[in-house]
C-alpha cells in the first residue's frame, strides 16, 4: 500500500547494492518509504541500484558496517554480507567482522534511535541438519573451524547480539533466517548454484555438478522472500523471530540442473567435481511460523521462477 506524507518511513538498507537489498529497496520505493542504501560494493553493484538515481526519495552511500555509521532513520534492514561461498571465503576473516562488527554497529545504531531493526540471518545456522526439516527451535550442527563457518558462525554471533540487545537494552529486533534464494539481478558469476548452472546452461558448457547432486535445497523466488521481509519488519511489536523464510519444495542439486537443462533447451552434459568439505547435505524450511504468525508463504514454484530468471540471464550471453 502506498504511503502519504506523514506515514512516510525514512528506511535504512545496508547492503541495498546487492540481489536481494537492491529488491527490497524497489519495494520500499514502491510503497512510498526514502530509502538510506548503504553498501562497500564488495559483491553489489552499482548496476543494481542505477536505476534509482534521480529519485529524490534514493540515496547511496558507499560505506563498511564494519565502521560506525551516523544516520538518521526510522528502520534498519542489515543485509550486508557477502552471500555465496565463493565471496565469503575470498577473505574470512572480514566476513566475520561483516557480521559480527556490522551487527554491533547497526544496532548502536537503532539503540540510539530507537528504532526496529531487522536482521538477514540464513538457513546456514542450522549447518548439515540432523533434524528435517529445519524447525527455529533447533539449534543446528555447525562446524565452529570449518571453511564455511565465517559465514555460519558469523551469522549465529550476530543472532545473538540482536537477542541480547534485545533483552538487555529492550530493542525491537527482527530476525528473519532466509534459505537459498534466486531470481534476476543475481550476478552471473556469483557462484551459487543457480546462477552457475544457468549460466552453464545458455552458453552450452559442462554443468559443474559438486558430489553426485544427491545433497538437496529448498530454492525460494526472490519476490517472495522480500514480501516476507516486508511482513516481518511490519508485524506485531514482541515478534522477534528467528523465522524461516523460504520455499520448503526440496530439489536434489541433480534435479535442478536436469530442470534448468529442459527449460534453456541446452547441449550441456554434467562435470562431476568434488563436493565441498562441509557441504550440507539437505536443507528444507518448516515455515509454519511465518505462516501463522505473518500469514505469508511462497507462491512462485521452481519451474516458474527459473522461467523468469533464465530470461534475465540471456542478457548476459553474447
Ligand atoms: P549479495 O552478495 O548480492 O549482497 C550482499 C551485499 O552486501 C552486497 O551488495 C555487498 O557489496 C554488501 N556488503 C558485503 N560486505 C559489506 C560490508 N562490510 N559493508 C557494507 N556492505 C557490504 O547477497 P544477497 O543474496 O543479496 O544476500 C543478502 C543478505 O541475505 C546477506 O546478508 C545474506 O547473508 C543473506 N542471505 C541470502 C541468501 C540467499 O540465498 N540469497 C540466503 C541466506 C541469507
Ligand atoms: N554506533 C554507530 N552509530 C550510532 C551509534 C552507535 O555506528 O549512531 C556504533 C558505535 O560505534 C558502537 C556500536 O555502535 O561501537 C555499539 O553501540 P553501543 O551503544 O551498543 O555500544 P557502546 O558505544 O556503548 O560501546
Ligand atoms: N553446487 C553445485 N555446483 C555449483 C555450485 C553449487 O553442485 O556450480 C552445489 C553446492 O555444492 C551445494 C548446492 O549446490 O550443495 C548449493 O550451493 P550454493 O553455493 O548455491 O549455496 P549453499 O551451499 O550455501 O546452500
Amino acid at each position: 500500500m502506498a504511503r502519504n506524507y506523514q506515514s512516510r518511513k525514512r528506511v535504512l538498507v545496508t547492503g541495498g547494492a546487492g540481489f536481494l537489498g537492491s529488491h527490497l529497496i524497489d519495494r520500499l520505493l514502491e510503497r512510498g518509504d526514502e530509502v538510506v542504501c548503504v553498501d562497500n560494493l564488495f559483491t553489489g553493484t552499482k548496476r543494481n541500484i542505477d536505476h534509482l538515481h534521480g529519485n529524490p526519495r534514493f540515496e547511496f552511500m558507499r560505506h563498511d558496517v564494519c565502521l560506525p555509521l551516523y544516520v538518521e532513520v526510522d528502520e534498519i534492514y542489515n543485509l550486508a554480507c557477502p552471500a555465496s561461498p565463493i565471496h565469503y571465503q575470498h577473505d574470512p576473516v572480514q566476513t566475520t567482522k561483516t557480521s559480527v562488527h556490522g551487527a554491533i554497529n547497526m544496532l548502536g545504531l537503532a539503540k540510539r534511535l530507537k528504532c526496529r531493526i531487522f536482521q538477514a540471518s540464513t538457513s546456514e545456522v542450522y549447518g548439515d541438519p540432523h533434524v528435517h526439516p529445519q524447525k527455529e527451535d533447533y539449534w543446528g550442527n555447525v562446524n565452529p573451524i570449518g571453511i564455511r563457518s565465517c559465514y555460519d558462525e558469523g551469522k549465529r554471533c550476530a543472532e545473538t547480539l540482536f537477542f541480547d540487545y534485545h533483552r538487555q537494552m529492550g530493542l525491537d529486533v527482527k530476525v528473519a533466517r532466509i534459505f537459498n534464494t534466486y531470481g534476476p539481478r543475481m550476478h552471473p558469476a556469483d557462484g551459487r548454484v543457480v546462477s552457475n548452472f544457468i549460466m552453464q546452461a545458455l552458453r552450452n558448457e559442462p554443468i559443474t555438478m559438486y558430489g553426485d547432486g544427491s545433497q538437496t535445497r529448498s530454492f525460494c523466488f526472490r519476490d517472495d522472500l522480500v514480501e516476507g521481509f516486508l511482513k516481518l519488519m511490519d508485524s506485531e511489536p514482541g515478534f522477534t523471530g528467528p523465522v524461516n523464510i523460504g520455499n520448503p519444495n526440496e530439489f536434489t542439486i541433480r534435479e535442478l540442473a536436469e530442470l534448468v537443462v529442459e527449460l534453456t533447451g541446452s547441449k550441456s552434459t554434467f562435470d562431476y567435481r568434488p563436493l565441498p568439505q562441509d557441504d550440507p547435505m539437505q536443507r528444507q524450511p518448516d515455515i509454519t511460523l511465518a505462516r501463522t504468525k505473518l500469514g505469508w508463504e511462497p507462491k512462485v514454484q521452481l519451474r516458474e521462477g527459473l522461467e523468469r530468471t533464465i530470461a534475465y540471464f540471456r542478457d548476459f550471453v553474447a
